[in-house]
């Protein structure tokens, strides 16, 4: 299967210059460019509007078991929300009152949810939604075992696939 080309992956760097460093992995179909550039788009424009508060690197974007993976580092100034937060599950774990603490978060997030768990869910949304599309060519897909292992490609790729491993 045809990988993203390096000329590629350079298109992200360009684009994206504060996400991607210069040495950040890149291992996915050509199909799934679309996808990471709109995750990028969207997370880039996070980092922007956060005024320096958030910064978010990319390490490493490849494909297991027919699903994206995008794993990064991201950092968020410690707001006075998050140092009281931070605070309270301290005395919660010394307390031993960690359910508690866990249902709180819960309903907390119902109202607010910080950069870092913006970012994660956004990057959650885009990794399940890869499994719909084709890693080869971008058009609809389906996730599906293909010689022992899970790949996503619709059906036009996924005959040329066999085909070639056949021949
Ligand atoms: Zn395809």
């Amino acid at each position: 299967m045809e990988k993203m080309s390096k000329g590629t992956c350079k298109i992200l760097i360009h684009n994206y210059p504060t996400l991607y460093p210069e040495n950040f992995k890149c291992n996915i179909g050509r199909g799934w460019f679309g996808l990471v550039n709109n995750l990028s788009y969207e997370i880039s424009r996070m980092v922007f509007n956060s005024n320096g508060n958030l910064i978010v690197a990319v390490d490493e974007i490849k494909e297991t078991k027919g699903e994206l993976r995008f794993y990064c580092t991201i950092s968020e100034k410690l707001t006075l929300l998050r140092h009281i937060n931070f605070k309270f599950m301290s005395l919660c774990a010394k307390l031993d009152i960690m359910v508690l603490y866990n249902t709180l978060q819960t309903i907390r997030q119902r109202f607010y949810k910080t950069s870092m768990e913006q970012v994660s869910e956004l990057i959650y949304r885009y990794c399940k939604k890869s499994t719909s599309i084709c890693e080869i060519c971008g058009d609809p897909g389906e996730c599906k075992l293909f010689n022992m292992k899970k790949k996503t490609l619709c059906k036009k790729c996924r005959e040329e696939e066999e085909s070639n491993a056949h021949s």
